[in-house]
């Protein structure tokens, strides 16, 4: 395959954009090639990118829950729409939010669903060709989460379990499981413990949320004594296959404790305006990042809030005054990060999958089917 004339960005360092033919044999970029040839003029030629925080099933939400602070967003509206999700809805949703990132650039993400219909997300993934890690979210506690959406510890455990068995490296390895438990306040502390056992054996990711908002900070540090990075680390949940959202709220033993442990924090500007929680600090977290590393500069859809077209908050964040206005309700002023630099580093989120994941167009590297 042969793609002419649009604009490569290597994302090399140093290399700057340049007009110039880009040729694919198999699986590989090389030197040359024959077959296909397709004009990207006026386009630009890059690596995909990594979404490392996503929630497919929130997709069709969009617009349906404005307005509202995490908890009750999550509570009163997201919780209840999780709760009616049918296969129908999920296929819908999950298809719909694919269509957006492929469509946009996006060629692996890191997904959490809700606490039913995993097998269906997962069949979307495998059909649409993206490479994901994914996981059921996982509910056994928790104040106002529906009925329908609660689980108890043990199945919560069993069916991810099963989507393990059935799912992970499934598609040839294009897709893989990664444990959900969704947040500290909505898990009892029998079910962290045991994600980390199980996690640690599988060798497999884990995806969850802390320090999003003061609220749910503060809700933590009641039921636990513990700040929400430390209570994390005391079941075990803090550690070089961990992803963790947010990170708005963190303070400096909680930065230490994330670089001792190699942990990720994905950061979801878009999403943390929406619901006017704040936004992490990036600079500060940056110098905790070698292990530590900012996972997402790519979270426009996080959290089901956004389209594609809004582009990345930080592109917006002057000419936007709602989400200008809840952003300075999270208490801190805004700031430009520099884009360049954070997508470069944000293209990883663990051990491992970092290497499987096509990072830089340089010959040899392989791409993305
Ligand atoms: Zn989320």
């Amino acid at each position: 395959m042969r793609i002419t004339g649009g604009t490569v960005l290597s994302m090399k360092p140093g290399e700057a954009p340049v007009i110039r033919d880009v040729f694919i044999e198999g699986d590989q970029l090389a030197e040359r090639a024959g077959g296909e040839t397709i004009d990207a003029s006026g386009c630009y030629v890059m690596p995909g990118l990594v979404q490392t925080h996503v929630h497919l099933v929130q997709t069709i939400f969009r617009g349906l829950a404005e307005g509202l602070s995490l908890l009750e967003w999550l509570r009163d509206r997201i919780w209840p729409l999780e709760a009616a999700h049918d296969e129908r809805s999920f296929r819908a949703t999950a298809q719909l939010g694919l269509l957006d990132l492929l469509t946009t650039g996006t060629t692996t993400i890191l997904d959490m669903g809700t606490t039913h219909g995993g097998d269906v997300i997962a069949e979307e993934l495998v059909a649409s060709g993206i490479r994901a890690r994914f996981g059921q979210a996982m509910m056994d506690g928790g104040d106002g989460v529906p009925a329908s959406l609660r689980e108890t510890t043990g199945d919560s455990l069993h069916q991810s379990a099963r989507l393990v068995m059935k799912w992970n490296e499934a598609a040839d390895g294009r897709i893989g499981y990664a444990y959900a438990p969704r947040f500290a306040l909505s898990c009892t502390r029998e079910l962290l413990e045991a994600v980390a056992d199980i996690t640690k054996r599988l060798e497999l990711l884990i995806h969850t949320h802390s320090n999003e908002n003061v609220a749910e900070r503060k809700l933590i540090e009641a039921a636990t004594g513990r700040a929400p990075t430390a209570y994390l680390d005391d079941v075990g949940l803090v550690n070089e296959r961990s992803v963790i959202a947010h990170g708005v709220n963190v303070d400096d033993r909680e930065v230490a404790i994330l670089a001792e442990r190699g942990a990720s924090i994905t950061h979801c500007p878009s999403s943390n305006l929406k619901l006017g929680s704040g936004i992490a600090d990036v600079r500060r977290l940056a110098p905790a990042r070698g292990p530590a590393r900012v996972g997402s500069a790519w979270a426009r859809r996080a959290d089901g809030v956004g389209h594609p077209r809004d582009g990345d908050a930080r592109w917006r964040e002057g000419d936007a005054p709602e989400r200008r206005d809840r952003y300075a309700r999270g208490g801190q002023e805004g700031r430009r990060h520099r884009p360049r630099r954070i997508a470069s580093r944000g293209t990883g989120w663990g051990r491992g999958d970092a290497d499987r994941v096509w990072r830089r167009l340089a010959r040899g590297a392989r791409r993305d089917r």
